[in-house]
């Protein structure tokens, strides 16, 4: 603490990212990356960047990758808006949709970057419980709000929510509608073809999961040409380039490459149906991902016992201090080599 900062940051409870250990190779399966490398395309973009470029700054409207997406989303350039990462353009859609507003509500266990946007921008939400088995009961959101963000398939659980429960809700709420779609391409379904139809629905996406480039920080939002133009009026309130040259350059190679993207993700959810009939096997109990991990528990190890003994063995996971999940932990589907390394650790266990 420091007299210096002002209150919000004397209060704030910064998100905490997973391990990026810098000391030693680790099996890494604690951050969603993705175990595949990016297109050849976009290799084949940044070692042609002319580099003589990068004197200049980018355009601060990300013309060319908006187009890019426009192409691949069938929507319009207008309906698109880019940043540095998704966790940039869901900061954004907290300040442009809910500061100020009456309480917005997103699940309990849910991505836990929610809350602390909410610190941030001194956001007052409502905290809505999983069911029982951990899925989203979206007749619950039927109740007074600000907004409401949820991110489909949910983190950490992997669970989705149906097309026509997303229509649900929208049906019932006038206030904006987030949906964080940062997995939705291991085998969820999108709601982006609804923006057409929901002038208050934003759909949030990103290339750092099933296009392998989180090391570049690209994200992306869709919805209403009105809730783009707020999200712009709040990024030129704050930096005018979150995207720059040689990102837009990978970002656009990695869309032309659609085959490459397919087969990845094809593999990671085969590679995520072998590892939880594995993990079953084994006596664990997986809840039903469509994600590139699985959250999972087992009735004889605690789960602080687990992510030490997997650390031990070279396996990062990751680990809740959470009321509800304490006991669960959550795996990032990796290679196979990977997978059968974790699963072989796991049998020393017994
Ligand atoms: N949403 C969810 C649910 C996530 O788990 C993550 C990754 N931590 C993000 C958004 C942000 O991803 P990025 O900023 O890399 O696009």
């Amino acid at each position: 603490m420091s007299k210096y900062w002002t209150d919000i940051v004397q209060q704030l409870n910064p998100y905490v990212p997973g391990e990026q250990p810098q000391d030693q190779q680790y099996i890494k399966l604690n951050t969603n990356e993705n175990p595949y490398p990016p297109s050849p395309a976009v290799t084949k973009a940044i070692n042609g960047y002319a580099v003589e470029n990068l004197r200049r700054y980018p355009d601060p409207e990300s013309r060319q990758l908006r187009q890019a997406l426009a192409a691949y989303t069938g929507l319009e350039c207008e309906q698109i808006f880019v940043g540095n990462g998704s966790d940039e353009v869901l900061a954004h859609s907290f300040k442009t949709f809910f500061q100020g507003r009456d309480d917005i509500l997103f699940p309990d266990i849910g991505y836990s970057f929610y809350p602390v946007y909410c610190s941030l921008y001194r956001v007052n939400y409502r905290a809505i419980a999983l069911d029982s088995n951990f899925a989203i009961d979206v007749s619950d959101y039927r109740q007074a709000n600000g907004g409401i963000i949820i991110a489909n398939p949910n983190a950490p659980t992997g669970i989705t929510l149906t097309l026509a429960a997303i229509r649900e809700l929208l049906e019932y709420t006038d206030s904006v509608v987030v949906i964080d779609e940062a997995y939705v391409d291991f085998g969820a379904e999108s709601c982006q073809a609804l923006v057409n139809e929901y002038p208050n629905l934003l759909v949030v996406q990103t290339f750092s999961k099933s296009r392998s480039l989180a090391g570049l920080r690209l994200g992306y939002a869709l919805g209403h040409v009105e809730l783009i133009e707020g999200l712009n009026r709040v990024k030129n309130s704050f930096n005018s380039y979150p995207v720059d040259r040689l990102g837009s350059a990978a970002a656009i190679a990695s869309l032309g490459d659609d085959d490459y993207f397919q087969q990845c993700k094809d593999k990671i959810i085969e590679s995520r149906n072998w590892l939880t009939e594995a993990l079953t096997d084994l006596g664990f109990e997986v809840l039903p991902s469509k994600s590139n991990f699985i959250f999972t528990r087992h009735s004889s190890y605690p789960a602080s016992q687990l992510y030490a003994e997997l650390k031990k063995a070279g396996i990062l996971v990751r680990h809740f201090e959470t009321s509800r999940i304490e006991n669960f932990i959550r795996i990032s589907i990796g290679t196979d080599d990977e997978c059968s390394a974790l699963i072989e650790a796991l049998k020393g266990l017994h």
